[in-house]
């Protein structure tokens, strides 16, 4: 059988933005895991099955150490894509984000990142939709998602998997065995969310902002 194309995926941002939580979601990568103890980091490989065949994400998810600062090269090298979680109900961390792009960039050079503010299901949403702009200025792809309710869980594997193969119209065949959500995102509170998001794709960027880069 041909191998299933497989590619380096480094998660990163704030520790507390619910990226182990995000990872753990898909039941045959929790599954298949590895721990790299040399790194101190756990491996995730996530399969998908997609209208091109199947792909796969080994994913990389750290044990903790981005509380304490930056992650080691060793980290990065080789990713050949990547996702920057944030929390939308913590300023700080979406703060954060251009740190953790730049971090990212500065090793894996022109690969596909996708931007995910996670936890949407909060009610008390501190990072509005129309502040969230990051994205647009490095030409990431942004989505909401909340890891709890597995809202939006595909989204950024589908866009990476599009980007890595150039399969404009790829999508999934089959979802991936979830966990059972922990909770669930009421359907108008769902329609609000996506109404924000579209409001805010359609506002120009303001000239000028803090980030530095
Ligand atoms: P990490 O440090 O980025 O790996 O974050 P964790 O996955 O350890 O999650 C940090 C905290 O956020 C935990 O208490 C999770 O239960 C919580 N959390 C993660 N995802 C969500 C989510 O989608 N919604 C809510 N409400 N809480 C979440
Ligand atoms: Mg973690």
């Amino acid at each position: 059988m041909a191998q299933v194309p497989t590619f380096k995926l480094v998660l990163v941002g704030d520790g507390g933005t619910g990226k182990t939580t995000f990872v753990k979601r898909h039941v045959t990568g929790e599954f298949e895991k590895r721990y790299i103890a040399t790194m101190g980091v756990e491996v995730h490989p996530l399969g998908f099955h997609t209208n091109y065949g199947e792909i796969k994400f080994e994913v990389w998810d750290t044990a903790g150490q981005e509380k304490f600062g930056g992650l080691r090269d060793g980290y990065y090298i080789n990713g050949q894509c990547g996702i920057i979680m944030f929390d939308v109900t913590s300023r700080i961390t979406y703060k954060n984000v251009p740190n953790w792009h730049r971090d990212l960039v500065r090793v894996c050079e022109n690969v596909p990142i996708v931007l995910c503010g996670n936890k949407v299901d909060v009610k008390e949403r501190k990072v509005k939709a129309k502040t969230i702009t990051f994205h647009r200025k490095k030409n990431l792809q942004y989505y909401d998602i909340s890891a709890k309710s597995n809202y939006n869980f595909e989204k950024p594997f589908v866009w990476i998997a599009r980007q890595l193969t150039g399969q404009r119209d790829l999508e999934l065949s089959e979802m991936p065995a979830l966990k059972p959500a922990e909770l669930e995102i009421a359907p108008e509170d769902k329609a609000a969310i996506e109404r924000d998001t579209n409001e805010a794709a359609g506002i120009d960027l303001p000239e000028e902002d803090e980030d530095i880069n």
